[in-house]
This record gives C-alpha cells, structure tokens and sequence, in this order.
C-alpha cells in the first residue's frame, strides 16, 4: 500500500492489486467450491419427486412464482457464487437439451460432491476422483441402454408417449389434470412432428394463457388464438372457409394533417365532406369485397361508423391486432400482410377453414380462434387457470411435457423411473468397481453410492424411511435381477415402475448422468480460487 497525490495535490492510496484478492487453494478451495455446489442441490432436493415440495420466489418487484421446475427455481435464484452459478447453468442446459430432468440432474451433483469431499478427506487426489466419475459414468450409461425398453407408436397408439408425459407432470403443481394435460401434449406435438425425419419443431406450439375457468378446460386448438374479438358486437361470431384480408395500413379515409385547413361554413360544405369521406371507406370495403375477402384483420382501428358500416355491408373485421400476431396469422394462413391498400389482391388473401369468436363465462372476454389454417400445422395450447400464477406454472409444466414427447419421437427408448434406474445403474457401478485395481474404484464405488441418492430424495420427499426403503427395493432387484423396482412414491401397493406406468426417456436419463458427471469433474479440477476481497 502507497500514499501518493494527483496532479491537483489531491491523496489516494495505491493497493497491489494481490492485496485486493481474496485467494483459496489447494483443498480448500476444493472445499469451498463443493460446499457452495451442495447448497444449492440441497435446496432442490425437496421438489423432487410426486411429493416433491414447490418453492416460492419473490422477484425485486414483488413478481411472485411458485414453481416445482428445477431450472425456473434456480433461473430466478440471485446467486453471486461462481460455483453455485455452475449449478444454475447445469440444470439450464439440461432444460435446453433435454427439457426435463432439471431437478433431477442438480440433485445428483450436489450428492456426488458430497461423496468427493470424503474421498478427498481420504486423501484421495482430485484427479483420480475425476477419472472414477468418468469411469463410472460410462458404466451407468451403458447399463441404461441395457436396462432400456423400446415401444413402437402411431398416430392411434399414443398410450405409451401419453404415460412418459404423465410421469412427468405427475410431480408438478398441475398433476390433478395431469391425464389431460399429457393427451393434449402429445397431441399437439403430433400435429407438427415429422416422424420420417423423427423431428419436432416446437417453435410451431404456441402456449397461451388466460386467467379464468379451471385448468380442466385447457384446450389444444389446431390453429391461433387471438386475444381479440369482433370489432362490432352484430358481426358474425363465426366465419366458414374464410379468406382473410390481413393489413398494416389503416383501413379509413386519410386524415387531414394539421399543416392543412379545411374550412366548414356551411351544413352543405359538412354534408359532402361527410359524404366523401363515406365513399372513400365504401369503396375501401368495396375493394376487399371485390378480392373476395370474408374477413379484414387490422393492425390498426377505425372509428365507430366505420364499424357500423362493416357491420352493414357484412364484412366482419378485427381491429388492433398486434404485430407478432399479425406475423403468425400470415404465416398459419398462407396470406400476405398487406401494407398498402392499393396492393390488396386475391393472392395475398390468408385462408382458414374456420374463425370463431369465443366468449368465455359471464365475462367480456372473447378470443378470436382461427383454426385450420391453409398453410402451417401450428397449434395452440391455450391454458385456463384460476390466477396468473398457476398458468406460469402450466406453462413451464406443459413446456417440459412437449419437450418429452418430442425426446421420444427422437429416440423411442424408456428407462423406468422412480428412482429404479438410478438403483440399476448403481448395482451395475458397484460390481465393476471391485474390477478396477487402482485407486478410482473408490470413486468409482462412492459414484454408485451418489446415484441412490435419487431415490433416497424421492423415498424421503414422500413421507418413507429413506435408508430402509432403498434397502428393500435395491436387494429386491439383486434378488429378482429385475431393475423395474423403484420407490413408490404414491403408495400404490407395488414397487414395479412398469405396472405403476412409472416412464421417463432414456436420452434424458442418460444426459442427466453425463451432465452432472462433467460439471462434478469441472468442479473438482478447480485449485484455486481468486476472487476480489470485500471491504
Ligand atoms: P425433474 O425436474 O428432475 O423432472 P421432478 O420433480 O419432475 O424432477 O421429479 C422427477 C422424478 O420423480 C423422477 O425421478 C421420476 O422417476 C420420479 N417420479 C415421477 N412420478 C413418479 C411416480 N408416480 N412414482 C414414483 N416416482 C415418480
């Protein structure tokens, strides 16, 4: 540290920049990083499961969100630690690959620090616990494609993807609804898959909300929803086969600017500036007549005679539709958007089997549905709900069922879920452990050991005795050789995931294991830690 002064004589001090950092190394930076990795998986570690707990976030303007996802809950957790951080992103990429699983994959590993940390008290060098993971993470992926099931579906048996999607709402906020919810995700994702090229574009489902009704009457509309309605309560309420006029200019007579100055002295004077003014929208409404427009969609409005006058001449018409919607209604019905009035030709019409406007209870609310559309298979989910809260939820719930249809119209490959994957991989870890001479068969053991901890979670997260439970089911797989066997979370009566339904993707499963394997090993190469000290 140094005193000196600036040019107008001014003191400040010099700091050597070492002196500005906090510094850890060695096994204490090992220990530090791994403790703040398991803080973070030891909030998780609740939600886990069917009986798994929900959080409740309040964002810095008072946002609230209560959520069972494991990446919305970390996503919306202000975390500062750089480690913690590292198990943020863990359960983000894992929603980006894969979609679900992000509880599951933070879960296993804060639990494969926790088993480092005592090998690393072992004095046990990092390194070879990295290698052990590797080792061990290659076994357990093996073993699920071994432990893996095929199922063959079709556009009429969707009994299987419907199960996989019930198992992963089952341990959500929404799981009362959670049969139609999963018919309604498959479906949807159905509608725009390409299943000869085994790809799903999910940009194609649109997921929309409005507070109101129950979440039973969710719905999948093979169209767009729009949060308008008719522009006069007289229009038709439902258009057949409609050619749809879709414009960003306004539809009404110019109006003056203010460098103009019309002067009106007299009724007469008025009389025609009215009349010019009717002719010039008659003709408007002529002209869209004249391509064979059915019905007008307007980014912008028009004034109530205007509106009266599309009511007359039986043109219905929508006004103030948004830009992004406008967008989506032009591509989902083959039309153009038109910016000129000029330009409006037949070819540019939009073409839908059906609009209709939907009132929703005693409320004003009405919603536009154009279903059918000439161009797009787009689809819509539209979500119902009591409050805003529990529709954010659906919302990421359905994201997450869509995303596991999808996996497995990928990759038609199932593991059983409840943990009993988990307890194979680990039996199958354990007996190649005693194969490996060296010292990684300690990593390689303490690996297996960190898989249970899955079931051990669910096991505890429903009220049972976490070590018995995982006991009796693991020896029952020993005894059987059967790796159905899992925790029964719901207390159906049997342990078998196959009768239970109990699915989830292998893909997914399979990724969760090497995901957290890598962020563990990542973890564990760190010796240093330098970061700037606080005053
Ligand atoms: P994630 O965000 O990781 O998907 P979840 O909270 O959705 O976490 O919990 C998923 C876990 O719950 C999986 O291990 C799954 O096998 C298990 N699970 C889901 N439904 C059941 C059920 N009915 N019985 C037992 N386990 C279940």
């Amino acid at each position: 540290m140094a005193l000196a002064f600036d040019e107008f004589g001014r003191p400040f001090i010099i700091l050597r920049e070492q002196e500005n950092k906090n510094r850890l190394r060695g096994l204490d930076a090992q220990k530090a990083n791994i403790s703040a990795g398991k803080a973070v998986a030891r909030i998780l570690r609740t939600s886990l499961g069917p009986k798994g707990m929900d959080k409740m976030l309040q964002s810095p303007d008072g946002d609230v969100i209560i959520s069972n996802d494991g990446a919305t809950i970390l996503e919306q957790m202000d975390v500062d630690n750089q480690i913690a951080k590292l198990m943020v992103e863990l359960s983000r990429s894992q929603d980006y690959e894969i979609g679900d699983g992000t509880t599951g994959v933070v879960v296993l590993a804060g639990s494969l620090l926790e088993q480092a940390e005592r090998l690393l008290e072992r004095g046990i060098h990092p390194i070879r616990i990295a290698e052990g993971y590797e080792m061990a993470s290659r076994i357990a992926v093996e073993n699920l494609e071994r432990i893996a099931n095929k199922f063959e579906f079709g556009e009429t048996i969707l009994e299987p993807l419907i199960q996989t999607c019930m198992t992963t709402l089952s341990s959500k906020i929404v799981n009362r609804c959670k049969r139609s919810l999963a018919e309604i995700a498959v479906k949807a994702v159905l509608a725009v898959a390409d299943l000869e090229r085994k790809d799903v574009n999910l940009d194609l489902i649109k997921v929309e909300g409005k507070v109101g009704g129950k979440l039973e009457d969710t719905e999948l509309v093979y169209g767009i929803i729009v949060d308008k309605d008719m522009s006069h309560p007289q229009m038709p309420k439902q258009i057949e086969d409609a050619k749809i006029a879709i414009l960003t200019c306004p539809f009404e007579p110019p109006k003056p600017k203010t460098k103009h100055k019309v002067d009106i002295d007299t009724v007469e004077k008025f009389q025609t500036l009215r009349k010019q003014e009717q002719k010039y929208f008659d003709d408007m409404v002529q002209q869209c007549k004249d391509v064979g427009a059915t019905l007008v969609i307007c980014q912008w409005g028009f004034d109530d005679e205007a509106n009266h006058l599309l009511m007359h001449r039986n043109l219905p018409a929508v006004r103030w539709v948004g830009g992004v919607e406008l967008e989506l209604i032009a591509i989902a019905t083959g039309g153009r958007i038109v910016p000129r009035f000029q330009e409006l030709t037949a070819e540019k019409l939009g073409k839908a089997g059906i609009v209709r406007e939907k009132a929703f209870g005693t409320t004003k609310d009405r919603m536009l549905y154009i279903e059918h559309c000439a161009n797009s298979r787009a689809v819509t989910i539209f979500i119902r709900g009591g409050n805003k809260m529990i529709i954010e939820e659906t919302k990421r719930s359905i994201h997450d069922a869509l995303c596991v249809a999808r996996n497995l119209i990928r990759n038609n490959s199932i593991v059983y879920g409840g943990g009993s994957a988990e307890i194979a991989c680990s039996i199958a870890v354990e007996a190649a452990a005693d194969k490996y001479p060296g010292v990684e068969q300690y990593a390689i053991r303490a690996f297996g050991d960190a898989l249970e901890s899955i079931p051990m979670a669910l096991a505890e997260n429903s009220g049972l005795q976490p070590i018995e439970t995982l006991s009796a089911v693991k020896s029952q797989q020993i005894k059987d050789n059967n790796p159905h066997f899992g925790i029964d979370c719901n207390d159906v009566g049997t342990n078998d995931m196959r009768e239970q339904n109990v699915f989830e993707t292998l893909i997914g499963k399979q990724q969760q294991i090497l995901l957290a394997t890598q962020v563990v090993k990542m973890i564990l190469k760190i010796d240093d830690v330098i970061s700037p000290s606080e005053y």
